[in-house]
């Protein structure tokens, strides 16, 4: 008899094994499937967590280097050790993916390991390492099964000299020469890395703005900064090849700057892509839109009855707060309840240096959409604690409804934006005002309080500058 469960999540990212975890507290019988060979998903094991190890280590190196001496602080020998690096990084993730691991067994989630198809509503096959397929019934499915790097036409990755991002998380010598194709979060913060650690970096990009959904103003601050750092950019540049020259890698360049790039290691981020491989979801009937993710409506059901989606494989931001968020409404819909999940209010944070956050709408998209609508506007050089810390780059930026106040956007580009934009999610998830924003009272001296001053700009009386 095939062992049946109240419900099966094919994909143990942080949208399935929160989900796993929540349906569990709720007192349904969940069971995760994953393929790899640790929990987590991408994002644990190839994703957000290595890279933001990589990103802390290299900016240790690069503080001590350059950002010590205004302290007063002198380093007699500033070096790094890559391969020691890597074995924190890889400690860092482990540790993680065990965690998931103890909460699983904590929460009563069986972990199925191998690759789920489904082979009907309600029934899912699974084959592990052994090659033995095993059926499991269940009342609900919900596909969690993520994303890819976007491979391009014509370009071999072999994740030593052309490599994706979980290449680039792993190389075992820093490059001379790395060349990344796609200026989005994902190449911005693995060229920084690399950038830190000595690496000549140049970065090409086929629109004429590095991470084009973050707002113009923004991106621009973010491009001057890295510039700054070193990077080189090559906007409304297409790749047209990758060849060999001379023991190096000749990349082949079309557009507003065509030329050829010598490379030790290429880069190639341009996006990710839904993950539905071996799913089976033809078989089934389980609709996808063109570009190959899979269509849910606001409950996140699929179009076949008792067969659900979330994260990174369905639309919206590919990034693993939203797919938590949706791992636990998902849950909690099959639980009874009626949770929604505010798209509008779903951070985005690129973790260069400054780091960039946002949360809402962007200028470009209010103007686009017609709506009315008045900026405040706050410099960390007018920040007393960013003053102190030595780190005065960047600005709050406020956008509110002309006639209502409503927060429609915030943007943030400076020293631990990351955090910071943690209240301006609460205050729009409340749809505060940025009156309501102004009128908190914030702890002095606190880089939180360029928010309030950026508040307080919206309508022209900010106070300190
Ligand atoms: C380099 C990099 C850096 C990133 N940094 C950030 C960041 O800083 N912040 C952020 O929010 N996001 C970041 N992301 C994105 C983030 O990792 C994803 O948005 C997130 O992991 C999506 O979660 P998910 O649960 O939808 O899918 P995933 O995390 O992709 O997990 C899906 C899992 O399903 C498994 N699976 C697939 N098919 C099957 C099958 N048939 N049977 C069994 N198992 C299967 C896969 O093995 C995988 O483990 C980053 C991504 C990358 C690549």
């Amino acid at each position: 008899m095939p062992e049946r469960f109240d419900v099966v999540i094919i994909g143990a990212g942080p949208g399935g094994y929160v989900a796993a975890i929540r349906a569990a507290q709720l007192g349904l019988k969940a069971a995760c499937i994953e393929s790899r060979g640790s929990l987590g998903g991408t994002c644990l094991n190839i994703g957000c967590i290595p890279s933001k190890a990589l990103l802390q280590s290299s900016e240790k190196f690069a503080e001590a280097k350059q950002g010590l001496a205004e302290h007063g602080v002198t380093v007699a020998e500033v070096g790094f050790n890559l391969a020691a690096m890597m074995e924190r990084k890889d400690k860092v993730v482990t540790t993680l993916t065990r965690g998931v691991e103890f909460l699983f067994r904590k929460n009563k989630v069986d972990w199925l390991k191998g690759k789920a198809r489904i082979a009907a509503p309600g029934r899912v096959v699974v084959t592990g390492a052994d090659g033995i397929p095993q059926d499991i019934e269940a009342a609900s499915i919900i596909i969690a099964t993520g994303s890819e790097s976007t491979p391009l036409p014509g370009v071999h990755i072999d994740e030593q000299r052309i490599v994706s991002s979980t290449g680039a998380l792993a190389l075992d010598h820093v490059p001379k020469r790395l060349v990344v194709i796609g200026g989005g979060y994902i190449g911005l913060e693995l060229g920084s890395v690399w950038r830190r650690l000595g690496a000549e970096v140049t970065v090409v990009e086929l629109l004429d703005r590095i991470v084009p959904n973050l707002d113009r103003e923004l991106g621009q601050a973010l491009q001057r900064t890295l510039a700054r750092s070193g990077i080189d950019f090559k906007l409304g540049t297409k790749l047209a090849g990758i060849g060999e020259a001379e023991g190096a890698l000749s990349v082949k360049l079309d557009g507003s700057d065509a030329q050829k790039l010598s490379a030790d290691v290429v880069l190639v981020s341009v996006g990710r892509r839904p993950y539905t491989d071996g799913l089976g979801l033809e078989a089934v009937g389980v609709a996808r839109d063109e570009s190959g993710r899979v269509i849910v409506d606001d409950g996140f059901a699929t179009n076949i009855p008792g067969i659900y989606a979330i994260g990174d494989v369905i639309r919206g931001p590919m990034l693993a707060h939203k797919a938590e968020e949706e791992g636990i409404a998902v849950a909690e819909r099959l639980a009874g309840q009626k949770p929604q999940v505010d798209c509008d209010a779903i951070p985005s944070v690129v973790y260069t240096w400054p780091e960039v956050a946002s949360v809402g709408k962007t200028e470009e998209e209010l103007k686009a959409a017609g709506v009315s609508y008045r900026t405040g506007k706050f410099p960390f050089t007018a920040n007393p604690r960013a003053r102190t810390n030595g780190y005065t780059e960047g600005f709050v930026k406020i956008l509110a409804e002309s006639e209502t106040d409503r927060l429609l956007g915030v943007h943030i580009i400076g020293p631990d934006a990351g955090t910071l934009i943690a209240e301006a999610t609460l205050a729009k998830e409340f749809g505060a005002s940025a009156e309501d924003i102004a009128r908190t009272c914030h702890a002095h001296p606190t880089l939180s309080e360029a928010l309030k001053e950026a508040a307080l700009a919206v309508d022209a009386r900010a106070i300190h500058i």
